[in-house]
C-alpha cells in the first residue's frame, strides 16, 4: 500500500491544476455579478466539456450517458471489480459560486491524477462523475443527472418547465446531447451493483467548519424529509365581537401549531440528528381576510427534515397528534393535502470510519456532522450504493458569489479522499 504523506503530497502537488481549472469554470459561465450554469444550459455543457479536455489530458477515458452526465474513467487492473465513483454537479444557481459542486468535480480529478503519480494501480475502475442538473432551482426536481443516471428520476419528470425558459426538462435535455425517451424507458446507465462506493466532495453551505476554524467535516447523513405544500385550517369565519368560548379561530390554532412545532424541534435536536422544521409560508386569505373578522382559514406549507429514518416517521407521527390535539381543542380540522417525501441519504459508516482513519495518518482536523443540504450522494445511496461524503470548510455560505473555500484546504479534503482510495484499492 502507498505510504498516505507521500501521497498527500503528491495531491499538495496538484494545487497549479485545480486553480486552473476553477479559473476556466468561472471564465466559461461568469455573469458580469456570480456564476451562472443553468441545468441542461450551453454554459454548464461549456464546463462540463472543459473538464472532459482536462481528464483526457490526464489518460482518462471520457464517456457520456445519456441524461449528458460526464464520466472520467481511470480502467483498473480488474475491471470486474465493481467501480469506485466521485462526483457532484456542475450546474449552479443563478448568480451562484464558482465552487459549490464544481469543488467535488476538481476533487475528482486532481484525486485521480496524485494516485498516478503516486503510483497505485488501482484494482478496479476509478470514475470522476461530473453530474447534470442538481439544483432544483431550475426545473423544481431534485438530483435530476444522478436520478436519470440510475434509472430512478420518474418519467413525469420530463415534462417539468425550466423556471427560466418556459420549456420542458425533455428539450432542454435533448439540445444538451441526451436521449429524454431512454430516460423515459426506465433505462439505468449505471448498474448500482457494479459501483463499490459513490464519494462526493462538496463546500460546507453552512458556517460550522469555518466557525470552529476545522478544514474538513465528514457528513453523516443527507436529510430525508416529508413535506405538504398546502396545509388547510379550517374553522369559522366570525364577526369580531364573537366571545372566546364561541370561536374556531383558524389563526390561533395554525399559530398554536407553529410554535409546538417549533418546541418540538429543540426538544428532539440532538447532535448528529439534526433535524428542522419550516412553515415557509403562512397565512389568511387577502379576499376574504379583515379587521373586523376572526379568521376562518389558515393555508401554510410545512417541510419537516431529518438524516434519521426513524427520526422522520416519528416526527411525522408527532405532527399529526399535534395537529390532532389542536383541531380538538380549538374546533378546527386540519388538511394536509397533498404529500410528497424522499428518504434519508445514509452515509456508509465504515467509509466514515475510513475517512476518519485517512485523516488521523494525515494529521487533517476533521469533525462529523450532518448535511442540512440535499446532494447527489442522497440519490446514490438511495440506489443502495455505500455513500461517503466529506465537507470542505468555506465562508460567506453558498448559492452566492461570494462562496470562499480555501484551495488548502480542498487539497486536505481530496487527500483524505485519495488515502481511503487507495488503501481500499490501491493494493
Ligand atoms: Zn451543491
Amino acid at each position: 500500500m502507498v505510504e498516505t504523506a507521500r501521497l498527500a503530497a503528491c495531491v499538495r502537488a496538484e494545487r497549479d491544476r485545480a486553480e486552473t481549472l476553477f479559473e476556466t469554470m468561472r471564465s466559461l459561465s461568469f455573469d458580469g455579478i456570480g456564476i451562472t450554469r443553468p441545468a441542461y444550459s450551453a454554459a454548464e455543457s461549456r464546463v462540463h466539456e472543459a473538464l472532459a479536455h482536462e481528464a483526457r489530458a490526464l489518460g482518462l477515458e471520457v464517456t457520456r450517458d445519456f441524461a449528458a452526465n460526464t464520466y472520467m474513467t481511470r480502467r483498473g487492473r480488474d475491471p470486474l471489480r465493481p467501480a469506485i465513483l466521485i462526483g457532484s454537479h456542475l450546474d449552479s444557481v443563478r448568480q451562484g459560486g464558482n465552487f459549490d459542486g464544481a469543488a467535488g468535480v476538481v476533487g475528482g480529478l486532481i484525486a485521480l491524477a496524485a494516485l498516478d503519480a503516486a503510483g497505485v494501480r488501482p484494482d478496479c475502475d476509478l470514475t470522476v462523475m461530473g453530474v447534470r442538473a442538481e439544483e432544483s432551482a431550475w426545473f423544481n426536481v431534485s438530483y435530476i443527472g444522478s436520478r436519470a443516471a440510475l434509472g430512478r428520476l420518474p418519467a413525469e419528470a420530463l415534462t417539468a418547465r425550466r423556471v427560466d425558459t418556459g420549456r420542458d426538462l425533455a428539450s432542454h435535455l435533448a439540445e444538451a446531447g441526451g436521449e429524454p425517451g431512454r430516460i423515459a424507458a426506465g433505462e439505468a446507465f449505471l448498474d448500482p451493483t457494479r459501483i463499490r462506493a459513490f464519494l462526493e466532495l462538496h463546500i460546507e453551505q453552512g458556517p460550522l467548519l469555518e466557525s470552529e476554524q476545522i478544514p474538513v467535516g465528514i457528513v453523516t447523513g443527507i436529510p430525508g424529509n416529508f413535506r405538504h405544500p398546502d396545509v388547510r385550517v379550517r374553522g369559522e369565519w366570525g364577526h369580531v365581537g364573537l366571545l372566546r368560548d364561541w370561536r374556531r379561530d383558524a389563526l390561533l390554532a395554525a399559530s398554536e401549531f407553529a410554535l409546538a412545532l417549533d418546541r418540538l424541534w429543540s426538544e428532539r435536536q440532538r447532535p448528529g440528528r439534526e433535524m428542522a422544521a419550516t412553515i415557509g409560508r403562512f397565512g389568511t386569505d387577502p379576499a376574504l381576510h379583515a379587521l373586523t373578522k376572526v379568521p376562518g382559514e389558515v393555508a401554510f406549507s410545512l417541510d419537516v427534515r431529518s438524516c434519521v429514518a426513524d427520526d422522520l416517521a416519528e416526527l411525522e407521527g408527532e405532527v399529526a397528534r399535534l395537529a390532532r390535539d389542536i383541531a380538538a381543542r380549538r374546533g378546527v380540522t386540519f388538511e394536509f393535502g397533498p404529500r410528497t417525501g424522499v428518504p434519508p441519504g445514509p452515509m456508509d459508516p465504515e467509509i466514515l470510519g475510513g475517512f476518519e482513519r485517512c485523516a488521523v495518518a494525515l494529521g487533517i482536523r476533521t469533525r462529523r456532522l450532518g448535511s442540512p443540504a440535499s446532494h447527489d450522494a442522497a440519490a446514490f445511496a438511495a440506489a443502495g450504493i455505500p455513500v461517503g461524503m466529506l465537507f470542505t470548510r468555506n465562508a460567506n455560505g453558498s448559492h452566492n458569489p461570494a462562496e470562499a473555500m480555501r484551495m488548502d484546504d480542498l487539497l486536505d479534503a481530496t487527500a483524505i479522499l485519495a488515502g481511503w482510495i487507495a488503501e481500499q484499492a490501491g493494493r
